[in-house]
């Protein structure tokens, strides 16, 4: 098989020694390429930085400060990716920062494999130099609307909840002139946007495709944002229209790149305009990240979804050595101190892996803590993704099932993510900067 890395999808041993090192120093927070949130950009991209960030590069340029508004209504709401197009601007001042070496630099979609089922997979590649790519998904509909990919917002958080039957149509281009007013005003687009957080990831969990990489490096503000913006341009997405939902679930560990989370998160929710409500970040549970998530205010603190997937300290110290450093009870006590909204729940994310974490004693070990914990708890399950050189095994589906069933029986909602875009390993803990789409 080709890989963008031949020699990571060979590699069979299992270390199980997570690098505290590699922890503290991306836990230190935004790189040097971090972008808002008073962080200094790459040398000439003005994709990321917010609208102060850009008042005050419009201000040395003694240009008045609307034109920070203008170029930021230009890169965010109407996704223009180049300095040439911004036409609010006067030419003068484009041809100027162009001059000056300033350009949209916001990343862009290198690579698209698709799924039958719709799902899209891309490899995303920033402007700023970074020759590594990361991955993105898109998932129409969602994965089913009540399974965790965030989609589950309306059954969730609103009253009526009435969305969650509705057929998605999906439109191409919302400005496709061939589409009439009348279809485009009753088909509402439903769908899923995951984006990653950092190239590779350092925490090591044992079943995951994306620990083989180990920590290559920080996303920026800016790139992580990116990632969301470009694939809104390509789908032709209407932000004030459509039903999307963004989790932050590609690769990496967002709270170990936490500044440059928060910040693409602000980004979005204050310049593209999405809901944090329709946000959820998946955590395998870095405590001081959870620490500083509780206090971001509501308004801009997307939903929290924690990677469980396991019974006990026992089971899941094995299979995420992170477990060592911040053991379930510590986490839970954490996701405690959070001011949750009205009807706001906590995702537990389960990967099922045949014979490890599948058990009825573990589902009924589940339900307990859950239960003790006094947590508004939801439960995703996932049937583990296979991987090449990960050596665990998908469950049968009747233990799925008997699982799902476990905890429903103890007052606990649970849903099973349907994998999407298994056959182009887009699936959760399938993204590896793969560049080959054969099916598994
Ligand atoms: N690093 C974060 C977010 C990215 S991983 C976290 O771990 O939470 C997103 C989800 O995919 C996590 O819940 C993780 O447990 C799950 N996952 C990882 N590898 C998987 C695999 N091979 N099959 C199924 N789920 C997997
Ligand atoms: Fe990193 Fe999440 Fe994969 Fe664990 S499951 S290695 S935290 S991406």
């Amino acid at each position: 098989m080709l890989y963008a890395e031949p020699e990571m999808s060979t590699k069979t041993d299992h270390p199980i020694q997570i690098s505290a090192a590699a922890i503290t120093d991306s836990a230190a927070g935004a790189d040097e390429h971090g972008a808002a949130s008073g962080v200094t950009p790459a040398a000439g991209t003005l994709f990321g930085l917010d609208a102060a960030a850009l008042a005050v590069r419009m201000k040395a340029l003694h240009e008045p400060a609307f034109r920070a508004r203008q170029l930021a209504e230009a890169m965010y709401r109407q996704r223009v990716a180049d300095l040439s197009e911004v036409s609010t601007l006067p030419k003068a001042l484009r041809q100027r920062l162009a001059a000056e070496g300033w350009q949209v630099g916001r990343p862009i979609i290198s690579q698209v494999f698709q799924s039958s089922d719709g799902t899209e997979r891309y490899l995303v590649a920033s402007q700023g130099g970074e020759a590594q790519t990361v991955e993105a998904v898109w998932m129409p509909e969602g994965d089913g609307g009540e399974s965790g990919d965030g989609s589950e917002t309306e059954a969730i958080e609103t009253v009526s909840g009435t969305g969650m039957e509705e057929q998605p149509q999906i439109l191409r281009s919302a400005q496709d002139d061939s589409i009439s007013l009348k279809e485009s005003v009753s088909s509402r687009l439903k769908a899923t946007i995951c984006v990653s957080s950092q190239v590779g990831c350092a925490v090591n969990c044992q079943f995951c495709l994306t620990a083989r990489l180990g920590l290559q490096r920080n996303l920026t503000a800016g790139e992580i944002a990116g990632q969301v913006v470009a694939i809104l341009d390509r789908q032709g997405v209407d932000v004030g229209r459509d039903r999307l939902n963004l989790v932050f679930m590609g690769m990496g560990e967002p709270f170990l790149n936490y500044d440059n989370f928060m910040a693409a998160v602000r980004l979005l929710v204050q310049e593209v305009g999405l809901s944090p409500r329709r946000m959820t970040v998946s955590t395998s549970g870095i405590l001081p990240g959870i620490e500083r998530f509780a206090q971001e205010p509501a308004d801009l603190r997307p939903k929290l979804a924690i990677s469980l997937n396991a019974p006990n300290d026992a089971v899941r110290s094995q299979i995420m050595p992170i477990n060592r450093k911040w053991p379930i009870a510590a986490l839970l006590d954490a996701v405690g101190q959070i001011p949750l909204r009205p009807r706001e729940r906590i995702t537990f994310e389960y990967v099922l892996l045949g014979e490890v974490t599948d058990r009825p004693a573990h589902a009924a070990e589940v339900a307990r803590l859950l239960r003790r914990s006094g947590l508004p708890a939801k439960v995703n399950l996932i049937a583990w993704n296979p991987g090449p050189g990960v050596a665990y095994s998908t469950p049968q589906p009747e233990s799925v099932e008997r699982f799902r069933q476990t905890l429903i029986d103890a007052g606990i909602p649970a849903y099973l993510r349907k994998p999407r875009g298994r056959d182009i390993y887009a699936a959760c803990g399938q993204l590896k900067r793969t560049v080959e789409s054969a099916p598994l």
